[in-house]
């Protein structure tokens, strides 16, 4: 495999220095990529910068751009997935579809109409509301779905006429930096800038004094510190933070029918989905039930190397989170919870890799760390409820608000349940359900702001008025 580079300024960039780059399929360094020098990043804005001049007039020739985009990374879909499996771990089929899914974001973008907004139109005035682009973007992501948030945050922000320099997690670059290569031969120089390095690389980005709005997918913890970096320079901020989604069964729901369901809401891509259901409340009555049909969905679920013929799941990404995934589960087990299913590592191969038996978790109650913090991995804490209304109102006392969902035979009734979350996606009988149309965000801790839909790039434009006296 050549591993990608960065690319600045419409170039290739070499570095001097190198991050190691891990499969977590086996623990072991695989690539090296760049690390970003201070200077380099200077380039980078400074050709986000000058691109930025030409590349906000000409909508349409944007749209055209975004199209061409959509098709240059489809038909290189077969070169980009295996390097997102090898640093990521996600099944290859999987990966293939985060490729055509960056795709979709694209055209979804080149094809949003955006009429003309007059507010009045009178004897005595013409007034109307226009969005100008900002400038040049930092774009920061996470290492769950690094293409999918990559083309969240490029596609919007180049159909509303900004320039973009993106930086992915360092444990998941390389795919990243072949997108940079690809469209190099697609977008005028400098319209999309790839680097790549450590934390580090993330905060000289958003202080920097050319960078106009920051775009950042990743922990709520980062995100605060972004928000602060931001402050100084009143930087615009958008904010996809994390979330503890549960999934609230109401007493007549068929688990035969949502046990499935709500399973893979918990378990797709390993369990490391920002929106993905965290905790299930179940009432009493439906405890035992739930539980078994989840364990007997986790034990039919084939984990292993991402490469593997058939395997639905890979590896926890790295080795932190992995630990952590290990930790809260060990931390579960030993307050006197009951692994259904699950409940340890996973020797794959040869091992080295960072395996997880896909976990499901009975006999908890709020106040488990499992319960009231972010897991993101292959482990699912289930909870009995008698109280729907307390219930309720324990899952609002929270400080996440990223999604939600309701389940039961009665649409209405879980709407009406589902309308008093306090979240910013709240499901019915379903979860994790997205496009490229729907606006994506959260409440409280888990951000600021919305991805998607026109509202998503609203959030990369400025409101300007234009006043007209007749
Ligand atoms: P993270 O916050 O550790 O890192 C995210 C990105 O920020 C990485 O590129 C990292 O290098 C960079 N970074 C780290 N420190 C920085 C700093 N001080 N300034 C600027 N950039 C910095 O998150 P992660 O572990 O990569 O991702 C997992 C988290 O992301 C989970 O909490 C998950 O819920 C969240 N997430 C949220 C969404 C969403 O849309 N709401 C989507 C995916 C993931």
């Amino acid at each position: 495999m050549t591993t990608p580079g960065m690319t600045i300024g419409g170039e290739a960039v070499a570095t001097s220095a190198t991050i190691g780059v891990v499969n977590p399929a086996t623990g072991a360094v695989f690539a090296e990529a760049p690390d970003c020098t201070r200077e380099q990043l200077d380039t980078a804005f400074t050709a986000a910068a000058e691109a930025f001049t030409t590349w906000r007039r000409d909508e349409d020739a944007r749209r055209e751009a975004l199209r061409a985009c959509a098709k240059a990374i489809v038909e290189r879909a077969d070169d980009i997935a295996p390097i997102l499996t090898a640093e990521q771990g996600k099944p290859l089929g999987d990966a293939v579809r985060e490729v055509h899914t960056g795709a979709a974001w694209l055209n979804y973008y080149a094809d949003l109409d955006l009429p003309r907004e007059i507010i009045k139109d009178d004897a005595t005035s013409l007034v109307e509301v226009v969005r100008r682009p900002l400038g040049p973007v930092a774009a920061i992501t996470p290492w769950n779905f690094p293409l999918t948030m990559a083309f969240w945050k490029i596609a919007p922000a180049l159909r509303a006429g900004n320039t973009v320099v993106i930086k992915p997690s360092p444990y998941t670059p390389l795919s990243t930096l072949l997108i940079g290569e690809i469209l190099r031969d697609v977008l005028p120089a400098g319209v999309v800038n790839a680097v790549s390095g450590g934390d580090e690389l993330g905060r000289w980005m958003t202080s920097h004094p050319l960078a106009r709005k920051i775009s950042f997918t990743g922990s709520v913890e980062t995100g605060k510190h972004v928000a602060a970096s931001a402050a100084p320079d009143l930087k615009r901020v958008t904010l996809e933070l994390g979330g503890n989604d549960a999934a609230i069964v109401l007493d007549d729901a068929d688990v035969s029918a949502i046990a499935g369901k709500i399973f893979w809401s918990a378990f797709a891509n390993n369990g490391q989905v920002c929106a993905a259901v965290k905790r299930v409340y179940v009432p009493e009555a439906l405890h035992d039930d739930l539980v078994e049909a989840l364990a007997a969905q986790a034990r039919a679920v084939k984990v292993g190397e991402g490469t593997a013929e058939g395997v639905q799941l890979g590896p926890v990404n790295n080795r932190p989170q992995y630990e952590r995934v290990s930790g809260l589960v060990a931390d579960a087990l030993a307050g006197g919870a009951k692994a259904a299913a699950g409940g340890s590592p996973l020797t794959v191969g040869e091992g080295g890799g960072y395996f997880f038996e896909p976990t499901v978790l009975a006999g908890l109650s709020d106040g488990a760390r499992i319960v009231d913090e972010e897991q993101f991995g292959p482990a699912l804490p289930v909870v009995a409820y008698r109280d729907l209304e307390a219930t309720v109102d324990r899952v609002n006392a929270g400080r996440f608000g990223l999604g939600g969902s309701v389940w039961s035979g009665d649409g209405d009734r879980a709407a009406d349940v589902a309308a008093r979350l306090d979240v910013g996606t709240a499901w019915v009988n379903t979860h994790l359900s997205l496009s490229p149309a729907q606006p994506f965000g959260g409440a409280k801790w888990s951000g600021i702001g919305v991805e998607n839909g026109p509202w998503g790039l609203y959030g990369f434009t400025e409101t300007r008025v234009v006043h007209r006296a007749r």
